[in-house]
């Protein structure tokens, strides 16, 4: 898999992570591995390509959810029917691929 591709499932799975931590740290739990999170959050960003970052930024500002997987064929961001020319077996997680329909970051599941 493609390694840019790799570090935004990762950080997007971070980033949830974050969110939950935050919202217990509201109703008064206290975490020291949010400090962790943080860090490991700053190591994968240091690693991504700056335009895939903004990239990634928006789109969860947009969405709540940057990445996500394809199923049959599916956009599961939108449920677009992908075009199945759109991209080569070969090249299937190789490269950072958008839905042409909501511009999410796609990878393959299976
Ligand atoms: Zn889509």
């Amino acid at each position: 898999m493609d390694k840019q591709l790799l570090l935004l499932i990762s950080l997007q799975e971070l980033d949830i992570m974050r969110k939950e931590k935050k919202k217990e740290e509201e109703v008064g739990f206290e975490f020291d591995d949010l400090k962790q999170l943080e860090e490991a959050r700053a190591r994968i960003v240091s690693e991504l390509k700056d335009h895939i970052n903004r990239k990634y930024t928006r789109l969860t500002n947009r969405y709540g959810n940057a990445v996500v997987p394809i199923v049959n064929n599916i956009c599961q961001g939108c449920y677009l029917v992908l075009p199945t020319q759109m991209i080569s077996v070969e090249e299937k997680n190789e490269t950072v691929v958008t839905c042409p329909n909501c511009g999410r970051i796609l990878y393959w599941a299976d």
